[in-house]
């Protein structure tokens, strides 16, 4: 059976004192609840080993929103799998589309960042989505596979199996407009679909595949209720305690 999920994402945002605060109250919250779900906080990198010291770690999973595309040596500002590793974090985002669109992240670095991140036993979130022009040209559904094969594809059967994709149109990330609850089960199911025709009918259904793109409170349970919809990957209402476990709690 492939796991519920809801992840959050900070991306640049909290100071490292807001961040420890909003990591503890989540971390808190999810002491009175029994989720439906695994619930995971993706940080700044800064803030990953203070942030894992103060969360319960089979409570709330900690990862990263990137990873270098080398294993060391001398890339000056970049920060490797194995460092986010030995900070205690166990995800780490992947091909996030602000990434790819500011700076310049292509599949030939993505499958380079997946595969260190294997080495370092992290497991990717890995994103895809199109962009609002290929959204209304009608081919959406051509790039998001084009996105998987050319990342993904070279795994063997057993690494694919590890990764969580998180569908996340680009149309949808922080603009207030969510993809319809029939919109993402169709590029859903369509996912689940090209999996499966490389991979095989278990390890599809065994693919937890997110939804992000301003899913809120007021519109996770219906996303979630879709059979392809198997979480969120949520970047603003994740910011707020109470709102990002509005979320948590739509399943
Ligand atoms: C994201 O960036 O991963 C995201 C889903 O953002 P938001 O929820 O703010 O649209």
């Amino acid at each position: 059976m492939r796991k519920k999920i809801v992840a959050g994402n900070w991306k640049m945002n909290t100071t490292l004192n807001e961040g420890v605060g909003l990591a503890k109250d989540v971390n808190e919250a999810l002491k009175n609840v029994t989720p439906k779900c695994d619930v995971i906080i993706a940080v700044p990198f800064t803030h990953l080993a203070s942030i894992n010291a103060v969360i319960d770690s089979n409570r709330l999973g900690l990862g990263a929103e990137n990873c270098a595309d080398h294993k060391s040596g001398a890339y000056t500002g970049e920060v490797s799998a194995s460092m986010v590793a030995s900070t205690g974090a166990t995800y780490v985002i992947l091909g996030h589309s602000e990434r790819r669109q500011y700076y310049g992240e292509t599949s030939e670095t993505l499958k380079e960042k997946v595969s260190l991140a294997f080495e370092n036993n992290l497991t990717p979130i890995f994103c895809i989505g199109e962009v609002l022009e290929e959204r209304e040209n009608g081919t959406y559904l051509d790039v998001v596979k084009k996105q998987i094969e050319d990342a993904l594809f070279n795994l063997s059967a057993e690494d694919f199996g590890k990764i969580i994709l998180a569908y996340e149109p680009v149309w949808a990330i922080g603009t207030g407009k969510t993809a319809t609850d029939d919109q993402a089960e169709e590029m859903h199911a369509f996912i689940r679909g090209v999996i499966a025709k490389k991979y095989g009918d278990e390890v599809a259904e065994n693919t937890s595949i997110l939804y992000g793109g301003s899913c809120k409170p007021t519109n996770a349970a219906a996303l979630f209720a879709k059979p392809n919809v198997d979480g969120g990957l949520i970047g603003g209402a994740s910011l707020d305690a109470q709102s990002f476990m509005g979320i948590v709690t739509a399943f």
